[in-house]
């Protein structure tokens, strides 16, 4: 893949991430290990060694709309595997806060809004409930036919409840959302 790197004034984006994530990337050697251990690697086409490297060569906000940015699921492997204790998904979560704030567009469908989807369905469910999370994915994104065909399979092998969850501890779920919200009011 070819590699831009747009010059930039002012703060550099490597500068705001290493101050975000408490990282510091210059002990980065690109041994690769966290990206031979990471699970989307092969679904991405910047694995998490080349987020750093381009971080490195003073990448801008071109990086923001890289899609480990949002296919990262925060497993901490590639932390585990970094002979110099690189914080990948802290420098991932700082980039992600980024990309939210400028609105950078995520390359794949709507990332943001399905975060959103399912994390609104966490708070009224107390559990993730895929189909409301999905139909509201769909009307907010006006996707509303896409993979469409697959729903009956899906229900036919018990891939997705059509009743909402049961037995959830709704008002931890909910203690938990509050706390959040009060810890991100106290950043601001
Ligand atoms: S494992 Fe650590 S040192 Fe090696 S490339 Fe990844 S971040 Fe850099
Ligand atoms: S935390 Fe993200 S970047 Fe690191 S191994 Fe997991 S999916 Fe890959």
């Amino acid at each position: 893949m070819t590699i831009k790197i747009k010059k930039q004034s002012g703060k550099s984006l490597r500068q705001t991430v290493e101050e975000m994530s408490g990282v510091d990337m210059s002990l980065c050697y690109q041994c690769k290990k966290c990206a031979s251990g990471c699970p989307v690697t092969k679904y991405t086409q910047s694995p998490p060694s080349e987020i750093i490297r381009r971080l490195h060569l003073g990448a801008g906000d071109e990086l923001l709309e890289s899609d480990l940015v949002w296919m990262c699921l925060s497993c901490e492997t590639c932390y585990g595997r970094c002979p110099m204790d690189i914080n990948i998904p802290a420098v991932i979560d700082a980039l992600r806060s980024l990309a939210l704030e400028k609105g950078s567009k995520s390359p794949r469908g709507d990332m943001p809004l399905f975060n959103r989807k399912f994390l609104e369905a966490v708070k009224a469910y107390g559990r993730s409930y895929d189909l409301s999370m999905i139909m509201g994915y769909k009307l907010g994104s006006g996707s509303l036919m896409q993979d469409v065909e697959k729903f009956p399979s899906m229900l036919a092998k018990g891939k997705m409840a059509v009743l909402p969850p049961s037995g959830a501890e709704k008002k931890v779920v909910k203690r938990i959302f509050d706390r959040s919200k009060q810890a991100k009011g106290k950043k601001k």
